[in-house]
């Protein structure tokens, strides 16, 4: 009697924990080999959903004269982004992936007075490229 009432239970276990949505537990296991791939031994990631990206260059045409990020340190192009810092944790490792399936590792390391909620400002090495690359609809994970 016991073990078919344990069995039932685990049962129900199941199908409580496979209705979670794909969302809330995204991890290694649920993204694609293009995004673990940035990966190190170790790490993991948590999946922020979808964000809109914008992009800058180190110029004062976009960075208004600042010669540093938020956090003092040197802007890199290709690697510094700037978030917001309630939404996502400044020094936060993060991967986006793009709307033609490139996936890239970055740092948010800046800020920005119109980089608030669901935004991300991508430092790029020239305003052309900033210009180029315009507006996009991007998936976000934080390494953990
Ligand atoms: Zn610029």
């Amino acid at each position: 009697m016991k073990s078919k009432f344990l069995a039932a239970w685990m049962l129900m276990l199941c199908i409580l924990t496979a209705s979670v949505p794909l969302h809330t537990q995204a991890s290694k296991k649920t993204v694609s080999k293009k995004v673990t791939s940035l990966l190190d031994a170790g790490e993991d990631i948590t999946s922020l959903g979808e964000f809109e990206a914008t992009f800058y260059c180190p110029g004062h045409c976009c960075n208004g004269g600042y010669t540093g990020t938020a956090l003092g340190t040197a802007l890199k192009p290709g690697k510094t982004i700037a978030v917001d810092k309630s939404i996502i944790k400044l020094g936060s490792e993060v991967i986006i992936k793009y709307p033609n399936g490139k996936v890239a590792r970055y740092r948010a390391e800046d800020t920005g007075g119109a980089i608030r909620g669901r935004r991300i400002d991508v430092c790029v090495a020239s305003h052309a490229e900033a210009n180029r690359m315009g507006r996009q609809k991007i998936q976000v994970y934080i390494v953990k």
